[in-house]
């Protein structure tokens, strides 16, 4: 069976055409899917009753099986869904007075090992489909309208920030639907940049006024710096970009976040401006994660500001978020405050990430799902230690 899931409105048309259909019809059944939430293929009361009979006999909606759904405190809900094979991904949901944050996986694990991600340290083991990723949004929403959350006021009426960069600016958009999630954010487990095909596609949905009609701004997909592959998304689909930097050099770089051995940080930075040719905001997120004596020094504050001085850009200082058995402490609030403190002094924006979710392990880097890692740990590049406190 075709899971309808799978398809962005290119694929759908294909799919319609195949059957004889007109393209309008993919439209229609797009609108079933995304706005109304369907997952019966039989209720498109739209659609001729051969042709429902037919897609029936051939394609079903199929959402993620949950294994579990926990709710923290302050509202944050997560959710661990079954991908299949003993592996499973997890999913975030914050909502916010102005707005409803989903955080979404992209792969079952990650191969690219960075020393202070729980994700990285379980291994890796599959690329998830363009279903599995779409499912994550139609699934929350579904399972948040079933429980009486209501969408937060999304301002009807958003601003662009950018003219003239060859991107259609964000039109006014008429609420077509009420749905709880507002904005997605691709940083969940997994490099949403190694998954590109699939990952290209599902933000695709995301962005269809005839699916989910999200604002470019409101999709940001997080990277590690996968180059090449942030070439390509500049070119296909330009979302919000946040570029997990997490050091001022490329030596500490190296050891924290092993992809930089490949694209080094100037090669990285010189990515980030061609994206901003295209993106649909004036600047990219630079997250920091904040390592106790590892990464957070006031040199290391005016070492970042120097570094990304040439890319229009904000920075996120995360917390680290502990799991067991890892080798590093969250700096103490003093350090991070004061490391705001130098980049504000440098002119730059910098934002300390509210941690969300503790009880349930929803806060970033906290994510494990299951996964049955397929890669051979034992042939890591080097190990990564945590090196001795510098100030
Ligand atoms: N693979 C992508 C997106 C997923 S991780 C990336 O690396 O960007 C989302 C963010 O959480 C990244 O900035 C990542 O570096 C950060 N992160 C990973 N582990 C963390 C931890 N234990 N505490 C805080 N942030 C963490
Ligand atoms: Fe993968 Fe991102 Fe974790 Fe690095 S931080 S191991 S790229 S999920």
């Amino acid at each position: 069976m075709i899971n309808l899931l799978d398809f962005d409105a290119a694929g759908l048309k294909a799919l319609l055409a195949d059957l004889g259909e007109k393209p309008f019809r993919a439209k229609q059944i797009s609108h079933w899917i995304h706005q109304r939430l369907s997952d019966d293929v039989g209720a498109m009361t739209d659609l001729s009753k051969p042709l429902r009979e037919r897609l029936a006999g051939i394609a079903e909606i199929r959402g993620p099986a949950v294994i579990s759904d926990a709710t923290a405190s302050d509202g944050t809900r997560k959710w661990l869904l079954d991908v299949g094979g003993g592996n499973a991904v997890e999913m975030v949901y914050i909502p916010e007075d102005d707005r409803g944050t989903l955080c979404i996986s992209s792969q079952a694990g990650c191969a690219l090992d960075c020393a202070f991600c729980s994700t990285g340290k379980q291994g890796f083991n599959r690329n998830l489909t363009t279903a599995e990723i779409v499912g994550q949004l139609w699934h929350a929403n579904r399972a948040l309208i079933a429980d009486g959350v209501s969408a937060p006021s999304v301002p009807q009426r958003e601003q662009g920030v950018r003219g003239g960069s060859g991107v259609p600016f964000d039109a006014p958009r008429v609420e077509q639907h009420r749905a709880p999630i507002t904005n997605v954010v691709m940083m969940g487990m997994g490099e949403p940049l190694a998954n590109y095909e699939a990952v290209r596609a599902a933000l695709a949905v995301f962005l269809d006024d005839d699916a989910y009609g999200l604002s470019r701004r409101r999709v940001t997909l997080s990277t590690s710096g996968i180059v090449p592959a942030i070439d390509r998304l500049r070119d296909d689909c330009p979302v919000a970009l946040a570029v997990s930097l997490h050091a001022p050099d490329d030596a500490l770089r190296d050891r924290l976040v092993p992809i930089n051995r490949k694209y080094p940080i100037a090669t990285l930075l010189a990515a980030c401006i061609r994206y901003l040719e295209r993106a649909p905001r004036n600047f990219v997120t630079f997250e920091y994660v904040m390592l106790d004596g590892v990464n957070d020094s006031v040199g290391h504050a005016h070492a970042l500001a120097a570094c990304v001085r040439d890319v229009p850009c904000k920075v996120n200082l995360i917390p680290w978020n502990p799991f067991p058995g890892a080798e590093f402490r969250t700096s103490p609030r003093s350090r991070i405050l004061a490391f705001q403190q130098v980049l504000a002094g440098e002119g730059f924006v910098a934002t300390i990430r509210k941690t969300r979710g503790e009880r349930i392990d929803a806060a970033c880097g906290q994510l494990v799902g299951r996964v049955h890692d397929r890669t051979k740990r034992t042939l890591r590049i080097q190990p990564v230690r945590a090196a001795p406190i510098m100030h």
